[in-house]
């Protein structure tokens, strides 16, 4: 027993860590999930920029797509005749021209100074004609100085294509390259319209593309690192915090100290993932603890039966023992009055009163087996009919006077007058009270004290047993009504009994729509409260003629009175 006591708590055990476990690494999984949403929601974003940086470099050289399919040697023949371009590429140039992202067209033939000596070089102006200009930028050398030293390693690989083209630093150049001579013819340069790029174009794109409206889940940046200086925001009325960037990316080559920053918000992802997380937590909860309720309770039921099954055990021990004991003493005063043994007068009524106080015992063992049996049974044993409380309290107090008056009980007895009736069996009131009244005589103490109330309480009756006896701890009191529970103290061992008492009480109250309650503080002794419904007014006017039968167990009863003491 002992070994599948300790195996069941093993089990238990390794149950709760089991849920334990699971909970835990299901709670893990969440918040990855949690995480991994948040991240490819991020991720997805991230892409979202590099596409907006690429969408921007395409922006800067659309003007020039067909460049490279124009005829160059057109183009050098023109040029030496006319100092101007073919047709077909100065309808491009006028394309660019009208753009305003650029903010000059310049070209320079492949051997000038222009740079080294400050010559003049050719603009592109209004009248779409080069003209020769002194007044050019720094920006314009930069940018054709970088192509024409870059272009030196790479001329041999051009055979097809007769234009390269060089984002340099703020400006776009392009080489015009005669592929089958393998030389550059020279260079088309154009410096980039800053003040359109930070005023007009880089703000409107940014809004237009990541504003909080249309990307409410992040903020971008324009910032020039060389000057720590913003150049446009996707959401003008939030302010830039370098502790808030997670992401930056370099603009566009042509302005390398120009970067895109973001800082995610989030907020609408955020929030649908933290509520399905918390959704989620929540239903595993309660899973978890409904089974490791079920876990418990499995247990603790487990345990309850087991134990009801040693108070079986112990009951059949005892019993036994209480029927063989009350046989044996009347089979040897039997034997010895058989014999003829007896023949002084008083031994003679001694051996009857012990024969019959034994018989009285036996009987009452039985008839608690037997109570035991038919609650076990149920309802059908039950008859309830129109009962007045009262009534059976003082016919029962009537026939057990001589008893009480033997063992000195203090009777306090307290009976309302014209109690309303209610709707149960005698018989099983009587077994009730029968039962209460003995246990509050066996479990008191020298001073045997004995309140009986009945009193009416609007909708129901209620009925009290008080005594000054032992009483109950707070911790048995819920077991008392338990079958074959015995409270385990010293007290409680000096009296007999079988832990049925209580429970067939319990069993008969319910049987008959009332309900029972228990008050107690050891030492201070007990109360038991009782409490049946009333009858309505038509179930009283049919109850009017019906008086209380005499209960089948009076004549037994009476028997017991006259010859127990
Ligand atoms: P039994 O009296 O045969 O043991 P019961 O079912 O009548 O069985 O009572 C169950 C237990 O409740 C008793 O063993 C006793 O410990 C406790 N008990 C019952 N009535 C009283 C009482 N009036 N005062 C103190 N303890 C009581």
């Amino acid at each position: 027993m002992k070994r599948y006591g300790s195996f069941r708590w093993i089990l238990l055990a390794v149950g709760v860590i089991a849920i334990i476990g699971l909970t835990g690494m299901n709670v893990y999984s969440l918040y990855a999930l949690h995480e991994n949403t948040l991240e490819s929601s991020r991720e997805n974003k991230k892409l979202q920029i590099t596409e907006f940086t690429d969408k921007i470099r395409y922006r800067f050289f659309k003007k020039f797509i067909g460049l490279g399919s124009a005829d160059i040697n057109r183009l050098q023949e023109q040029y030496k005749n006319t100092g101007q371009f073919t047709p077909e590429v100065t309808k491009l140039l006028n394309k660019a021209a009208e753009d305003s992202i650029y903010s000059d067209i310049y070209f320079i033939p492949s051997g000038s100074d222009a740079c080294q000596q400050h010559d003049p070089i050719l603009r592109y102006s209004s009248n779409n004609k080069f003209q020769p200009t002194s007044n050019y930028s720094a920006v314009v050398c930069d940018g054709m100085g970088i192509a024409r030293t870059q272009i030196k390693s790479l001329l041999a690989d051009y055979q097809y294509n007769n234009k390269v083209l060089f984002h340099s630093h703020r400006s776009i150049t392009i080489a015009l390259i005669d592929p089958s001579e393998q030389e550059v013819f020279g260079y088309i340069t154009m410096p980039f319209n800053q003040d359109f790029l930070r005023n007009s174009y880089l703000p409107k794109v940014l809004t237009q593309k990541f504003g909080a409206e249309e990307h409410p889940g992040m903020n971008v940046w324009l910032r020039d690192w060389t000057n720590n200086e913003i150049i446009a925001s996707s959401n003008p009325n939030i302010s830039y915090d370098r502790e808030q960037i997670q992401f930056a990316q370099n603009f566009p080559d042509f302005f390398d100290y120009w970067k895109v920053e973001v800082s995610f918000t989030d907020k609408s992802t955020i929030a649908a993932s933290n509520t399905s997380l918390i959704r989620n937590l929540i239903v595993l909860g309660a899973a978890m603890l409904l089974l490791l309720g079920a876990l418990v309770f499995m247990f603790r039921s487990a345990q309850k039966e087991r134990a009801l099954a040693e108070r079986q055990t112990d009951f059949l021990a005892n019993v036994t023992h209480e029927l063989k004991t009350p046989l044996s003493v009347m089979q040897a005063a039997g034997e010895n009055l058989a014999d003829g043994r007896v023949q002084d007068q008083q031994r003679l009524k001694n051996y009857g009163n012990h024969i019959f106080s034994e018989a009285v015992r036996l009987r009452k063992m039985i008839d608690k087996l037997l109570d035991v049996a038919k609650t076990n049974a149920g309802e059908s044993l039950v008859e309830p009919q129109p009962t007045d409380i009262g009534e059976v309290v003082e016919s029962y107090l009537d026939k057990h006077q001589k008893f009480f008056r033997n063992k000195d009980v203090i009777l306090d007895i307290n009976i309302d007058e014209n109690l309303p009736a209610v709707n149960i069996d005698q018989n099983s009131l009587e077994t009730i009270i029968s039962n209460l009244v003995d246990n509050a005589i066996k479990y008191s103490t020298d001073e045997k004290y004995l309140g009986i109330r009945v009193s009416n309480q609007n909708d129901h009756v209620k009925l009290c047993i008080e005594d000054h006896g032992i009483g109950i701890a707070k911790k048995n009191i819920s077991n008392i009504f338990t079958k074959f529970f015995r409270v385990e103290d010293s007290l409680t061992a000096k009296t007999k009994g079988h832990g049925l008492g209580l429970s067939i009480v319990k069993n008969l109250v319910e049987l008959n729509s009332g309900s029972i309650d228990v008050e107690s503080n050891p030492g201070d002794g007990s109360t038991f409260i009782i409490t049946f419904p009333i009858l309505s007014d038509s179930d009283q006017k049919d109850s009017l003629n019906t008086l209380p039968t005499q209960p089948e167990s009076e004549s037994r009863n009476k028997e017991l009175e006259e010859h127990v003491s």
